[in-house]
């Protein structure tokens, strides 16, 4: 099988794609998206459970000594500016939004360790809102599909995933996009010889 379309490929490898990160409730989540920057999944996954068993309210969790979450996320990296985050994090949450994650971009982004994908991965994840976020994942293979240019930075990509794909299918794309980055179209050693987009794809003579 080899196809130019993209959706239909990607809906054949995941056809129920999930995020990876384990959490329980919103700020969970939220902080657990934070730890993931420049890290991955996995290695979040080892340090989560342990934070919030530790420390499993709110209330607990911005009282926290910075010291001990510091040395609690040390495997995922950053981890003093990280920890700082989930400190600043769970006293604006618990302080000022009621102890509920505001459902609102603008909102969000005000947060410490906030950008733009942080919020969009929370939003698409916990309120299946329409979102893409652009991650080095998507990044990649959007630019090795031709669905962004090479110079496009992540708010042009993103722009172009959304006029690309249909909106009630973002948070699915995206999704999807993550995983096939991180499983087959890898940045290094993609499995080129396998992948039925070798057609369209700009990177395919470098790797096979
Ligand atoms: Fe990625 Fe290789 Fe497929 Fe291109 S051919 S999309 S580089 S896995």
């Amino acid at each position: 099988m080899k196809t130019n379309n993209i959706s239909e490929y990607l809906d054949y490898l995941f056809p129920n794609p999930k995020c990876e990160l384990i959490y329980n409730n919103d700020y969970e989540l939220l902080i657990a998206i934070v730890l993931s920057a420049q890290s991955t999944d996995k290695r979040v996954n080892t340090v989560t459970p342990i934070i919030f068993s530790k420390y499993n309210t709110l209330s607990k969790l911005k009282e926290a000594p910075l010291e001990d979450l510091e040395k609690i996320i040390r495997p995922v990296g950053s981890f003093r500016k990280k920890a700082s985050y989930i400190k600043n994090i769970a006293t604006i949450i618990d302080n000022e939004y009621n102890g509920v994650v505001p459902r609102d971009r603008e909102i969000l982004t005000t947060f410490p360790g906030v950008g733009r994908k942080t919020a969009n991965v929370f939003l698409s994840e916990y309120y299946n809102e329409p979102a893409i976020a652009v991650d080095t994942h998507v990044e990649r293979v959007s630019k090795r599909l031709k669905l962004a240019s090479k110079k496009d930075d992540v708010l042009k990509i993103e722009k172009k995933l959304m006029k690309y794909y249909p909106k009630e299918e973002w948070a699915k794309r995206h999704l999807q996009m993550v995983l096939f980055g991180r499983y087959h179209c890898k940045a290094i050693k993609p499995n080129c010889s396998e992948c039925k987009l070798i057609d369209i794809c700009i990177e395919k003579k470098k790797n096979i």
